[in-house]
């Protein structure tokens, strides 16, 4: 499976065809252009079946909670609205393996515009922490850390916004992003 091929798909699917797989899903984590525009050229080179949150209308809808297998894979879709309303997260528990697109960086968390959204995506942080164990690698969309990839008991011990206490502190820190930044000498 490709998971938000944007930009240069061509490279992941020669990439698995090296590998002799095959690809038969491409998966979108939410609808944000910067994930989705290679979905089309990701598609032809392939015949995978696009699969997404059911609002986006795919050929495979992820709704919360539903499993899926691919190969030796079997990926759980926990909705996590927030960044955006069609925001996805799959777990594959065999691995512990956590892909998780805009919802959790490394170091921080996904933008949001509103205050109400910014508290929607507190809850999806918190709904994803009760039930994803620490030892889960976490793979996010973007490499916007001190390195590609985590786990979520690092980003538990480490991360400034799941380090709140409470909505109201994750609130706080999303408005005060800039000045904490600085303070912790993050980019
Ligand atoms: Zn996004």
């Amino acid at each position: 499976m490709l998971i938000d091929p944007s930009y240069s798909p061509e490279v992941f699917v020669e990439r698995a065809h090296a590998q002799g797989l095959t690809i038969t899903h491409v998966i979108n984590t939410h609808s944000h252009p910067d994930h989705t525009n290679g979905n089309e050229r990701a598609l032809e080179q392939t015949g995978a079946a696009l699969a997404a949150h059911p609002s986006l209308r795919p050929a495979v809808a992820l709704n919360d909670g539903q499993t899926m297998s691919v190969g030796g894979l079997r990926l759980t879709t926990h909705h996590v609205p927030g960044h955006c309303d069609d925001h996805i997260v799959l777990y594959e528990s065999v691995h512990r393996l956590l892909i998780t697109g805009d919802l959790l960086f490394v170091g921080k968390v996904g933008g949001t515009q509103t205050d109400a959204d910014a508290r929607t995506e507190w809850h999806s942080l918190q709904r994803v922490l009760a039930v994803i164990p620490d030892e889960a690698t976490v793979w996010p969309g973007h490499d916007y850390g001190v390195r590609p990839s985590s786990t979520i008991g690092l980003e538990r011990a480490t991360n400034p916004f799941l380090l709140c206490a409470d909505e109201a502190a994750f609130l706080r820190i999303k408005s005060e992003w800039p000045q904490v930044k600085q303070r912790l000498g993050l980019k």
